[in-house]
């Protein structure tokens, strides 16, 4: 088959490397110019891992990244609210924090050693001919030759979701964060997701990723994270970096450290969550996959997870269900209990931990530190954690 790629993130590459590797003829259509070592640290889950292992790169995620086992989140004080190990889900399981370019980097040498074409400077503005042959119309004015299935990844942000879904939700979160990757304060590689929250409106984070392609002779690397309502940005910037710097140390001394050397308010970077819902991620050959199937807010750390999933399974309907269209439906239905439960469960979740609510922190603190305690509950939110869960 002739397969047009819109976007080539992670779900795009994985899709690419899959189906070039498959023998279909890929070509990826990319807006931006260059590929940059730019973006927040992912933590890649036990099932992440596992379809990065179809592909066979799990191994090099591994040496890139590093070893996370636990996710830690307190209060200032000290209070312990939430207490995950991977192992409690499944004896052996871990995670791995990795540098998005690292992982772009990884996908991208897969898709175009299998014989992907890569497109950049070609965003995709419109799709035509959906159900017989999509053509696609590129920002450039140019309209490309028909191709017999086309996917959409083009992230959480697509502006090609309603034209394939027409009746899709979203909704703007009112939070986001602000992130940054810096050297690991202590020089370690390996180690835990780390949080410090106070009630839902303070919450910080360290996350462990190993190399830092922009700077790899800084050694290890983590990715911080601070959530910011959206509308509060233009009042971080007017406080100053010293002030944000303070107020960071004030509640954590090790996330404090670990930005203590950036003198630009530019070294921060702004992520806006969006959630969503289409009924429907097929329209004739046109397929919705990854976050623009399914945008849902980091909260979880699974969006990476399910693209890479999403990729795995698109490959497997192919190879078993022919024509195509009878593979998409089969496709969709494998994936739609695992993106369902997800979505509900970031929709229930990121209020807990991202809202203007006092109730919520002060129940959240009491309710999950006892229940972290409970074997049952730690090893359903470790399952959950590890990227297993589904509607029954
Ligand atoms: C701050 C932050 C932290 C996160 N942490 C985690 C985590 O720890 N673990 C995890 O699993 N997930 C995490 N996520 C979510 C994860 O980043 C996404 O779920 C994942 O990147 C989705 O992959 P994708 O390929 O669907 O979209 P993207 O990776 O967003 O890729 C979309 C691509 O499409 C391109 N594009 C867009 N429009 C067009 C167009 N019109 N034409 C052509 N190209 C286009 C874009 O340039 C981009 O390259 C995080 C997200 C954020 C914002």
């Amino acid at each position: 088959m002739r397969v047009a790629i819109i976007g080539s993130g992670i779900a795009g590459l994985a899709s690419a490397a899959h189906l070039a590797r498959a023998g279909h003829e890929v070509t990826v259509f990319e807006r931006f110019e260059d590929p940059k070592p730019l973006g927040a640290g992912l933590l890649l889950q036990p099932s992440g891992l596992a379809a990065l292992d179809t592909l066979g790169l799990r191994t090099q995620a591994e040496a890139r990244g590093a070893r996370v086992t636990r996710l830690l989140g307190r209060t200032p004080r000290g209070r312990t609210v939430l207490d995950l190990r991977y192992a409690d889900g499944r004896p052996g399981d871990i995670g791995i924090g990795i540098h998005r370019a690292s992982l772009f980097q990884l996908l991208l040498t897969a898709a175009q050693d299998a014989g992907a074409q890569w497109r950049t400077s070609a965003g995709v503005v419109w799709i035509e001919d959906m159900d017989t042959q999509p053509r696609l119309s590129l920002d450039t004015g140019e309209m490309t030759e028909p191709f017999d299935l086309a996917l959409v990844s083009d992230g959480a942000h697509s502006i090609l979701r309603r034209h394939v879904c027409p009746n899709a939700i979203e909704r703007v979160y009112p939070w986001g964060a602000l992130w940054a990757v810096r050297p690991d304060p202590d020089g370690q590689r390996d180690g835990e997701l780390d949080q410090v929250y106070d009630g839902c409106r303070v919450m910080i984070g360290l996350l462990p990723i190993g190399d830092d392609p922009a700077h790899p002779e800084a050694g290890p690397s983590v990715s911080f994270f601070w959530s910011l309502r959206t509308d509060r940005v233009g009042d971080w910037r007017s406080a100053g970096l010293q002030a944000f710097k303070d107020s960071v140390a004030g509640y954590w001394p090790r996330a404090g450290q670990a930005i203590a050397a950036v003198d630009q308010a530019e070294t921060f970077n702004e992520a806006r969550y969006l959630d969503g819902v289409c009924a429907r991620w097929r329209n004739g050959q046109v397929l919705l996959i990854g976050d623009a199937a399914h945008p849902m807010s980091p909260q979880l750390g699974q969006g990476a997870n399910l693209a890479l999933s999403d990729a795995a399974a698109l490959n497997a309907a192919l190879a078993d269900h022919a024509p195509i269209t009878r593979a998409l439906p089969a496709y969709e239905k494998t994936r739609r209990p695992t993106v369902t439960y997800y979505t509900w469960m970031s929709r229930l979740l990121t209020p807990v931990f991202q809202s203007n609510s006092t109730l919520i922190g002060w129940v959240r603190d009491l309710v999950f530190g006892l229940t972290c305690r409970l074997p049952v509950f730690r090893n359903w939110m470790a399952w959950t954690l590890a990227g297993r869960g589904r509607l029954p």
